[in-house]
């Protein structure tokens, strides 16, 4: 190929020059940690999430496992969530001391199969982790409805779903605990950070205390330690990029959305018959388009096919490998055709270029190379 190209990573944050001033004068400012650009994001996210409690974390994996210890939820319980997604989502329900139970997922949607759900319940559950794979929400209201009928708590995984919504309601604007990751990778990023959506004032004290050290002041000099808690909180200076990142939420998401229709148009209704590979559930109410993704067919190994396409300056990713057959998992017990359909996808799945700076004529490029080597 003696043409050169421009590489395309399946995903690339877009930080703008008055984010990098914002950054810099929390620098000058000589106040770093945690502080007023915290709380300012922690404002703006409660307001963009209807009003409810939120709070800020250095990640979107303790977010998780600091709602499972605000529900009472360790040793002796169960959790049900889903093989397909990063690992992280598996991890902090046996940080806990609780036990992991997974539901196989739904072949087009990619998110844990409700029914599934229903099936594993024991006297032991205490609650669900669901993830909106890519954006895509799970069915709300079937979820929701199972949570009621046997009392669960759910933490909803909404790591990759900031500006999804369920019938008009924007996902975290309701329901039980909801987790947001602001990782590089997300539709808006902190360079590493989370939030978390709570239900009320008691559980949004209880959060700020797991975020440090189980501490609580009073006065001026008025301190006490009343749980375990760890280091989770977030710096001033990831405030100030998740500040300028807000700002432009609406029209990062809105420009995913156009390049995830272009996609499809591009690809052609005919895309799937001719090449036994599968496209995403076409959504263009609910998704805030996190990622786009492609299972390729099983004549199609998943590795060459990615070299391929590196070949071309096209970088892809694969989201994910089903958790359970990690080594870890393995050795707690899990092994191969427990969960079929995610170990299928997990085999199988690319990750598609996919952000806001992205143009159509990068979609067009994608989706040619893609249709060179499938067709
Ligand atoms: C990114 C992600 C996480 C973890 O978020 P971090 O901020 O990296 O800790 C968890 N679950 C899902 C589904 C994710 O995409």
């Amino acid at each position: 190929m003696s043409e050169s190209l421009n590489f395309l990573p399946f995903t690339k944050p877009t930080i703008d020059e008055e984010t990098i001033a914002a950054v810099a004068d929390v620098l000058r400012s000589g106040w770093l940690t945690s502080g007023p650009k915290v709380q300012a994001l922690e404002a703006q996210l409660s307001e963009y999430f209807g009003g409810r409690p939120v709070r800020t974390f250095n990640s979107g994996t303790c977010t998780m496992e600091i709602a499972l210890r605000i529900a009472g939820i360790g040793a002796g319980d169960e959790v049900i969530t889903t093989p397909n997604s990063w690992v992280a989502t598996a991890n902090v329900i046996i940080e806990t001391g609780a036990t992991p139970v997974f539901a196989d997922i739904d072949p087009k949607t990619h998110n844990i199969d409700l029914d599934k759900v229903e099936a594993a319940i024991t006297p032991r559950t205490k609650a669900i982790i669901p993830v909106h794979m890519c954006g895509l929400p799970c069915d709300m209201d079937n979820l929701y409805e199972i949570a009621s009928k046997y009392k669960l708590r759910v933490i909803e995984d909404a790591a990759q779903a900031i500006g999804s919504s369920w019938k008009g309601k924007r996902i975290g604007a309701f329901g039980d605990f909801v987790s947001f990751s602001f990782q590089v990778n997300k539709n808006i990023m902190t360079g590493e950070g989370g939030c978390l959506v709570l239900n009320n004032a008691e559980e949004a004290r209880l959060a700020e205390k797991y975020r440090l050290q189980g501490v609580t002041r009073n006065g001026l000099d008025g301190i006490d330690v009343d749980v375990l808690g760890g280091k989770y909180n977030m710096t001033d200076i990831a405030a100030a990029i998740g500040l300028g990142q807000m700002k432009r939420l609406t029209e990062f998401n809105a420009k995913r959305l156009e390049l995830a229709q272009y996609y499809f148009e591009q690809f052609g209704s005919d895309f799937e018959t001719r090449t036994g590979a599968e496209l995403p559930v076409a959504d263009f109410e609910n998704s805030n388009w996190h990622m786009f993704h492609l299972v390729l067919p099983e004549r199609i190994n998943r590795a060459v096919f990615m070299q391929q396409m590196l070949d071309v300056q096209i970088g892809l990713g694969y989201h994910y490998r089903a958790i359970h057959l990690f080594t870890y998992y393995r050795n707690r017990g899990f092994k191969e055709g427990m969960f079929p359909v995610a170990e299928r996808i997990g085999k199988q799945i690319v990750t598609l270029p996919l952000f806001p700076t992205m143009t159509k004529a990068d979609v067009e490029r994608i989706v040619s190379a893609v249709k060179s080597r499938l067709l």
